[in-house]
């Protein structure tokens, strides 16, 4: 059975954001305890590849890295978070450094190697060769795992969040603790805190295709708990994940067409260059758009991305990781055209937040992609996120210490043990979460209309149905809270598309194709 004293912060989550936040609280001399439903290397966090978001060339400004934030999310950036986040980059990239963080230098190792990406108009993108969440990752797991004042639990599934209104107590709703599944029992402990952090990623494996395994639980809970969810409708769709029975959210790099990858049909013809001048080249989502349409229309599901007709020795020298990826696969990159599909990439929706990381439960904080704070607004800009997750973790960190000594109420020392999901419910649990993804692909996926989203609605109900009805006492499992989970987000995502009469960033709904003035968030309130 886990214990804690009530003064410790628990932060859920193991990836970038849920580790600089520990990190920072531990050198202000917090007692904190992490919590990762699996091990610390299998978060988005650590497949990043580009980098992160910075103004450090003398040429660039904060206010041109506003500026195109700010284009990117079509109309609905909250621009007070965007100059935040923006002023935060700079320190964020030397705090990662003084860690021990060795990113790609030039000139000599003097001054920081910048790329540039999509929808950036400067050089400001901080990298570590093509695998900068490796590179970030290592290092900040290592310095956990040194730290005395951090507790790092692994493979520990948080179930619930646990609020003073739930325990029945008077004055306004706070977060007083958590539920932690005991894989081995099947039961759950009850760990008291200070503070409750929620890193705990996106949603993107509530699709058939994800280029990551992420499931919502953060999202769900602090939905059960009683916090406003904004802006779910905005899934970010990478246009090429390889598509393979063995490879689920195998990226391939949009720099596979920046080098002169053409995407193909199952005939060998082109199509891109008919939907944009830029063809291939054209942005992610409307990249995303044309294959969805040319899967719909031609009832395929998938198309070919080739690039073999470039010499082999710059395939091989350009895309070492890929090539190897392929590889394992039977595929090679260099001779053949290899089978790719869009993929749910990143939810720039999620837990409404202040400017400080706060959630509408006084003590509990969401951060990184599980949270809605205003930065992304319709759609990210490449390389904001992981600059979002290291932004607020200074702002939450800082947030909490100055919130030491907070009084508490008298909490229950034991809650009952939580146990439920017959046996009948584990056995359909994985042809359930197919039939949930397949769902969302097809109804609530890259375009949308009413009738699609209607029906994914009373799908959706049904599903919750039927796991209500086999919800029952018995054992607990991760796999069927995950479910739960994916179903709370799957629907929540499904209502904020609905809500949405309008097409803009990445939300497109035939029904409406334009754009519509004023937009505003979609804010979707518990109860
Ligand atoms: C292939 C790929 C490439 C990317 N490249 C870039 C890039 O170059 N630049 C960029 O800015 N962004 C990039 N992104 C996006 C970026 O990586 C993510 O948005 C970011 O890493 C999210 O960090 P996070 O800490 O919020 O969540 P994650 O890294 O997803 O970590 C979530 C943590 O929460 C834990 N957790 C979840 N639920 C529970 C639970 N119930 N109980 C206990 N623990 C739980 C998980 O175990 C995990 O430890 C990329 C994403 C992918 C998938």
């Amino acid at each position: 059975m886990l214990t804690n004293s009530d003064s410790s912060v628990i932060i859920i989550g193991g990836g970038i954001a849920g580790l600089s936040t520990a990190l920072r609280l531990a050198d202000e001399g917090h007692s904190v305890i992490v919590l990762s439903k699996n091990r610390l290397a299998d978060t988005a966090s650590f497949q990043a590849q580009g980098g992160i978001a910075a103004v450090i060339n003398p040429e660039d400004s904060l206010s041109s890295h506003h500026a195109d934030t700010v284009i990117a999310g079509a109309g609905l950036c909250h621009s007070d978070t965007v100059a935040q986040v923006v002023r935060e980059g700079p320190e964020c990239i030397r705090w990662l450094e003084d860690h021990g963080v060795r990113f790609t230098r030039t000139n000599g190792g003097t001054d920081l190697h910048l790329t540039r990406e999509g929808g950036h108009s400067k050089r400001r993108v901080v990298h570590a060769d093509d695998a900068t969440g490796v590179a970030v990752m290592s290092v900040l797991i290592d310095r956990v795992r040194q730290h005395a004042a951090i507790r790092l639990l692994e493979n520990r599934f948080v179930v619930n969040l646990v609020t003073t209104r739930e325990l029945g107590l008077a004055g306004p709703n706070r977060c007083a603790g958590i539920r932690v599944l005991d894989d081995a029992a099947g039961v759950v402990d009850t760990l008291w805190a200070s503070a409750v952090v929620l890193a705990t990623g996106g949603a993107s494996g509530v699709y058939q295709h994800a280029t990551n395994a992420s499931t919502g639980d953060g999202i769900a809970m602090a939905w059960r708990a009683g916090c406003t969810v904004a802006n779910m409708e905005f899934v970010q769709f990478h246009p090429t994940c390889l598509h393979h029975p063995q490879a689920r959210s195998v990226l391939i790099s949009e720099a596979v067409r920046g080098e002169g990858g053409r995407l193909l049909l199952p005939d060998g013809s082109r199509f891109m260059p008919s939907y944009d001048a830029r063809a291939e080249l054209a942005p992610r989502d409307i990249v995303s758009r044309a294959i969805a349409n040319e899967l719909a229309e031609k009832n395929i599901d998938h198309v070919y991305l080739d690039i073999s007709h470039k010499p082999a020795a710059l395939i091989i020298e350009r895309f070492p990781n890929i090539l190897k990826v392929c590889a394992e696969h039977g595929l090679d990159m260099t001779k053949e055209p290899i089978p790719v599909v869009p993929a749910a990439h990143y939810t720039c929706g999620g837990i409404m937040t202040d400017q400080h990381g706060q959630t509408a439960i006084q003590q509990l904080y969401a951060l990184g992609e599980c949270s809605f704070t205003g930065l992304h607004g319709a759609n990210r800009l490449a390389s904001n996120s992981l600059l979002e997750a290291l932004a607020f973790a200074k702002t939450v960190s800082g947030r909490i210490a100055r919130q030491a000594g907070y009084p508490q109420p008298p909490l229950p020392r034991q809650l009952d043990s939580l146990e439920c999901g017959k046996p009948a419910l584990r056995q359909s649990v994985d042809t359930k979460a197919r039939r949930l993804r397949a769902l969302m692909w097809q109804k609530v996926g890259i375009v949308r209309s009413r009738q699609s989203l209607t029906q994914a609605e009373r799908g959706l109900q049904e599903l919750k149905l039927q796991l209500e009805r086999e919800w029952d006492a018995g054992r607990l499992w991760p796999d069927v809270l995950e479910l739960r989970n994916l179903l709370t987000v799957a629907q929540l995502i499904t209502r904020s598309a609905l809500q949405r009469q309008e097409s803009r960033g990445l939300h497109f709904n035939s029904d409406y194709p334009s754009a519509q003035a004023n937009p505003r968030d979609t804010a979707l309130r518990p109860g």
